[in-house]
């Protein structure tokens, strides 16, 4: 069951839109991580995203992934509009104090979207031709909320002490690990990994 409060019937039309998208993709994404074999163009996405499934715990995705797939498919999700500051997009209200955005085990899942969310594209395009780099978008703000939520991700620092936002920090996370451990802890990178594999979920390469 979801409940959608505050917003304007648009806005609340476009999140619906969103929370309808998100599930397809991640009961979608469940299979191709969580079955016995990956297929190749999940292979290559995973490896973007979270390193060679080889090196340190595929369990740790697996749990993350399965977890945000059942969250949206049969929890009690609250969704909150509130206008917020320019440049936050969603938060993931949590009762634990040293960690205001993970909230993981809930009966009901609380998600605040912020005014700024709606001058977001659903999906970013890439840039420069490159598949693994792309900007922020609502489905990337979504699944790193969801991730939080419903997985107990973290937003984790890089090696210089920043948080790693983005799709590059994201993907220099992966090299600061030699078992991949935070970019496997790390709410972007299910953010990221989750919209290329919505996005190209079609496509093959
Ligand atoms: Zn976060």
């Amino acid at each position: 069951m979801h409940f959608y409060v505050n917003f304007s019937p648009g806005d609340e039309k476009q999140v619906k839109a969103v929370v309808a998208e998100a599930a397809s993709v991640m009961s979608y994404i469940a299979t191709k991580v969580c079955g016995s074999n990956m297929d190749s163009c999940t292979r290559v996405r995973f490896q973007t995203w979270f390193g060679h499934p080889r090196d340190g715990k595929l369990d740790r995705v697996r749990e993350v992934i399965s977890r945000m797939a059942t969250c949206l498919s049969s929890s009690t999700v609250r969704f909150k509009y509130k206008v917020g500051v320019p440049g936050t997009f969603a938060e993931a209200l949590a009762g634990n104090k040293s960690d205001t955005y993970k909230q993981l085990s809930s009966e009901t899942y609380k998600m605040t979207i912020y005014q700024a969310f709606f001058g977001l594209p659903r999906y970013a395009d890439v840039k420069n031709n490159d598949v693994t780099d792309m900007d922020d978008s609502q489905m990337e703000t979504f699944f790193h909320e969801l991730s939080h939520l419903a997985g107990g991700t973290d937003d984790e620092d890089l090696d210089d002490g920043t948080k790693a936002y983005g799709a590059s920090d994201a993907k220099l996370l992966i090299t600061q690990d030699a078992n991949h451990s935070r970019a496997r802890n790390n709410a972007d990178n299910y953010g990221f990994f989750c919209m290329a594999m919505g996005r190209y979920r079609y496509l093959t390469f």
